[in-house]
């Protein structure tokens, strides 16, 4: 498994708008956070996972040269993880077919709502619109058929509300998860990536801070973590010192890879 990724930073970007405090305006690329958003290589059966569609979906898939996608699968649908959402109609029209959309219920409710358009096929693959067929995910799925990776969602809490993270083999990614309950522990057990999210040193009640989401990491043991969702609170070596070693603060455009034993 690949994974790049494509933005790290919390609801409003760093730097944020009007805001002139030593992080956003940091000379250090890796504080230059676009909204929270990965791409997921499968080298070995060649399938490309978006996950979110990002504020800066455009802007992402260009800075990486992300020109395919296979399946989109959504954490939840807060604005920042879905505001690039039209964008997908490029693919659309670059892979003349439907891409296939997954979430919970929760999230499907709102993006049915929200992007109805989307799922209507009136004059598919033009690239005026999106053409996505969405599909509820409530326990482990195989979107390419049964003999391929069986993708396993994460149940995560956000807040008060329930949101996905996913697990491909031995890589699995979380964001905007404030709680993560026995049960999904025990699905991020024997990992050799997680990715996790960490708004900032102190406490917040939507979000893992920087201490909650090692604790997490240290009871799950991965291989190695990348956190993400960062605020402008910390700059990029402001939180890298905050860590033991095996844990990174990732940032935009880094891609790492595992071993890819599924
Ligand atoms: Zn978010
Ligand atoms: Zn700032
Ligand atoms: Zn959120």
């Amino acid at each position: 498994m690949r994974l790049t990724f494509l933005g790290t930073g919390t609801s409003n970007g760093v730097p944020m708008i009007g805001c002139d405090c030593p992080v956003c305006q940091s000379p250090d690329p890796r504080d230059r956070r676009n909204r929270t958003s990965a791409v997921v290589h499968d080298e070995a059966a060649d399938r490309i996972y978006l996950i979110d569609t990002a504020t800066e979906l455009r802007l992402q898939a260009i800075a990486h040269g992300l020109n395919r996608v296979d399946a989109i699968l959504m954490t939840h649908a807060h604005a920042d993880h879905t505001g690039g959402f039209d964008d997908l109609r490029r693919f659309n029209e670059l892979q003349q077919r439907h891409l296939p959309v997954y979430a919970n219920p929760e999230t499907a409710k709102v993006l049915r709502e929200r992007y109805a358009y989307a799922f209507e096929d009136v004059f598919p693959f033009y690239g005026g619109k999106p053409d996505l067929h969405l599909h509820e995910v409530t326990g482990p799925f195989t979107p390419f058929g049964a003999d391929t990776l069986e993708i396993v969602p994460i149940p995560v809490i956000h807040g008060r509300l329930p949101i996905t993270g996913y697990r491909f083999g031995d890589l699995a990614y979380v964001t905007d998860a404030k709680a993560i309950p026995d049960a999904s522990l025990d699905l991020l057990r024997g990992l050799d990536t997680l990715v996790l999210n960490a708004l900032r040193a102190t406490p917040h009640p939507t979000h893992l801070s920087i201490p909650e989401a090692v604790a997490i990491i240290q009871e799950v043991r991965p291989r190695r973590a990348y956190l993400v969702h960062l605020s402008h609170e910390l700059s990029h070596a402001a939180a890298s010192a905050l860590l033991p070693a095996g844990i990174e603060i990732a940032y935009d455009g880094l891609t790492v890879t595992t071993a890819a034993k599924v």
